[in-house]
């Protein structure tokens, strides 16, 4: 039997930056495919022509690649217009494509007739009954037609990846319209076409796409090509319970990127939330990959929380070498023409990061000193007491001389406490204040000798 080859795809509509709900999409197709040897194809769902906008698509498609996905595929369905039409003659030439013409108000007048009688508001079918002669006459007046697809009415069953067994009753259900009176498609019959034309043997997509399933499979069976399987995740929320949409700029992969945050962070958490697994940053999607299983994603909403995006950036920021962070950090200015070793300073510093542009803070309070804190930030300037002014005083004439290394902190300290009885918190937080003008932040014996003596003296009274 020849194997089939694993096609799956990510359909946006090009009407807006994808947010952390379409990225979860795309993970999940791209995810289900690396685990399998298969192939992810980026179809731009853009039969919508006012809307759709060619600057989005590679906008879509760069933030895609930030998040390590790289299509084997790309394609855009207002350039296959003609397999639309193709496959619209066909369902004609059926019976299961037919014209109607009743305008929206004649439609709700109807709905509510149907609601008043107790009846389900589904379309009636009018338009199957039209004579010959009654559909000359409707043209003769100019009515152009739009086209409803004749479902059979009846329960289409799939086995779910998501969410097992599901039956959609096709039967309560309105004929979709597929065409609309200007010609254009709506969205179901092209991706149905497309899937079929693509060999794509995998839908994975959000629950909300759950009764058009029962539809679309209806719309395969009657072009005769192979039914793919099924998965309908669970759709995200923000932690109040607000859906995510395209406007939510904050978290649209586009900010995401701009505030630093990693794209494994961002990847791992958009996938593993709503999910029986435990929530951690995989460092690849390969590796991810590994933890993604379509049959442990929850049926209820999964809650996106900020907050969880700090804990597992700051973690991954944590364990990356100065090597992986180099040329990021050269953007930053660091080291620049300072003469200090940015090694060394990565070194000093990573524990304390959320984000890796965040260094640049600690860069500049090493290399120019205490910064300027709005008060509203609360720890900074506090002015040193008069004792602690004259401990510091002391600090300074006790400071070692150069070279020095991650020893000098704690000789320079002892000597100190020796000197003066001071320990804890009174020996320390008057010097990290003046070195550093905040209470706290990475280990002083680390930053000290990145700062180096002359600086240090000159922090000092
Ligand atoms: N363009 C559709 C959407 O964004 C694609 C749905 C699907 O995956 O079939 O909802």
């Amino acid at each position: 039997m020849p194997s089939v080859t694993v096609t799956v795809r990510f359909a946006p509509s090009p009407t807006g930056r994808i947010h952390i709900g379409n990225a979860r999409a795309a993970l999940f197709n791209a995810l289900f495919a690396l685990r399998l040897g298969g192939r992810f194809v980026l179809r731009f769902d853009d039969t919508d022509r006012e809307r759709s906008r060619e600057d989005l698509k590679l906008a879509i498609a760069d933030d895609l690649a930030w998040l390590g996905i790289r299509p084997d595929l790309m394609l855009s369905q207002s350039d296959r217009t003609d397999l639309y039409d193709q496959a619209a003659e066909r369902l004609k030439a059926a019976g299961r494509l037919y014209a109607c013409y009743e305008t929206p108000d004649e439609l709700e007048r109807r709905r509510r007739r149907q609601l008043a009688r107790g009846l389900p508001p589904i379309y009636d079918r009018a338009a199957l009954k039209l004579t010959e002669a009654e559909h000359a006459a409707l043209a003769a007046e100019g009515r152009r037609p739009h086209w409803r697809f004749r479902l059979d009415g009846r329960s289409v069953a799939w086995t779910d990846l998501v969410r097992g067994e599901q039956i959609v009753d096709t039967a309560s259900l309105s004929d979709p319209v597929l065409i609309r009176e200007d010609g254009t498609y709506l969205y179901t019959l092209p991706s149905v076409v497309d899937d079929i034309a693509l060999g794509i043997s995998h839908v994975i997509r959000g629950e909300d796409h759950v009764t058009n399933t029962g539809v679309q499979i209806e719309i395969f069976e009657a072009l005769g090509g192979p039914v793919p399987a099924f998965g309908h995740y669970n759709l995200i929320s923000t932690v109040s319970g607000e859906a995510l949409s395209k406007r939510l700029g904050s978290l649209s992969i586009g900010s995401l990127r701009a505030a630093g945050y990693e794209p494994m962070a961002v990847a791992s958490l958009s996938v593993l939330i709503g999910s029986a697994e435990e929530i951690h940053a995989y460092r690849s999607l390969a590796e991810l990959a590994g933890h993604v299983d379509l049959a442990r994603v929850s049926m209820s909403t999964a809650k996106f929380d900020p907050h969880e995006l700090d804990t597992l950036n700051a973690r991954l920021v944590h364990g990356l070498a100065f090597e992986a962070v180099a040329e990021r950090l050269a953007d930053l200015g660091i080291p620049g023409a300072s003469g200090i070793d940015p090694g060394a300073f990565w070194d000093a510093v990573r524990p304390n990061l959320v984000t890796v542009p965040e260094a640049a803070q600690w860069w500049r309070i090493v290399v120019e000193g205490p910064q300027m804190v709005p008060p509203s930030e609360g720890e900074a300037g506090a002015a040193p007491t008069p004792a602690d002014t004259a401990f510091l005083a002391q600090a300074r004439a006790m400071l070692p001389p150069e070279p020095w290394d991650e020893t000098t902190w704690g000789t320079w300290t002892k000597a100190l406490q020796a000197a003066t009885g001071r320990k804890g918190r009174d020996l320390f937080l008057p010097l990290r204040r003046a070195l550093t003008g905040v209470d706290h932040g990475p280990e002083l014996k680390k930053l000290l000798p990145l700062i180096g003596w002359r600086r240090t003296s000159a922090r000092l009274p």
